[in-house]
């Protein structure tokens, strides 16, 4: 019995959390000057700009979805990484995958951060052709990493791949980028004498097929609230081995947070203002 109304519990709290939130009801960006607002996993964006679908170097995954929105930082960043990809020679097309809603704020599910406009998950792997609509609609995924999470998969890990987070990471509006263990620990194999960038590089759950890219606040987003540099060094000793070591007892996976913390005023406003006058 007990076992039972557990289990009840435990269902009733995965629904909470998969619940739609009032931020995917809204269809279009705010209007105003870009402004990234709050943290990246509790905040929102006012004129956030959608990504142009159609572009010569890169392509939206899942574009149905509707999560290519972002501040204008976002868009340039992603336009920049895809010509240098292809000027570069690493591939002929740059996937692009979930940015943020138009409004920005919080997911029903999937993500917890991708909130500001200032997130992006980009695919790691470069075609030398470019999709057609179908495969952008269901794309699959290239798994990176071992079964056991330990490497990365040696038949379909390439330099290219490499290069692309080396790339994004050396770009001076990213802060922080994230990818499974067993990709920065191939990172840390090759990276050489230059190993500034590595900073960056964080290892994080999942991040098996795809690295989450992480720009700055912008300068004149006044109520953007900044995250802590990453660790000094190159992450490359004990914070990485920490990942492989078995699990502490009573450790899982990310904390889930049941109850969101409260909205920055300003979003707040802003969600009041369009539930008033969807
Ligand atoms: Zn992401």
């Amino acid at each position: 019995m007990r076992q039972w109304i557990v289990g009840l519990l435990a269902l009733a709290s995965v629904q909470a959390f998969a619940a739609p939130t009032p931020w995917q009801r809204i269809d279009h960006p705010v209007p105003g000057p870009a402004q990234a607002i709050g943290e990246f996993a509790n905040g929102c964006i006012i004129g956030a700009q959608p990504l142009q679908l159609q572009a010569a170097n890169y392509q939206v995954l899942r574009p149905d979805q509707r999560r290519y929105y972002g501040h204008p930082d976002l868009l340039m960043f992603i336009l920049r990484l895809s010509n240098q990809i292809r000027h570069l020679n690493l591939g002929d097309v740059l996937l692009v995958g979930d940015m943020a809603m138009p409004a920005g704020g919080r997911f029903g599910s999937g993500h917890a951060s991708h909130q500001s406009g200032l997130d992006a998950d980009i695919w790691l792997q470069l075609p030398r052709q470019r999709w057609t609509a179908q495969q952008l609609l269901k794309p699959q995924p290239l798994d990176l990493v071992t079964a056991n999470g330990r490497d990365v998969n040696a038949a379909v890990w390439q330099p290219q791949t490499a290069m692309l987070i080396k790339l994004a990471a050396q770009d001076s509006e990213v802060t922080r980028i994230f990818v499974s263990p067993a990709i920065k620990k191939q990172l840390c194999r090759v990276a050489g004498e230059d190993r500034g960038w590595l900073t960056k590089v964080r290892p994080w759950f999942g991040h098996r097929a795809h690295m989450h890219v992480r720009l700055r606040c912008p300068a004149d987003s006044l109520e953007c609230r900044e995250q802590a540099p990453p660790p000094a060094g190159d992450g490359c000793g004990a914070e990485l081995d920490s990942w492989f070591l078995p699990p502490k007892p009573g450790a899982g996976g990310p904390s889930v947070k049941k109850t969101p913390p409260p909205l920055p005023p300003s979003c707040q406003a802003l969600l009041d203002r369009h539930l008033i006058t969807p």
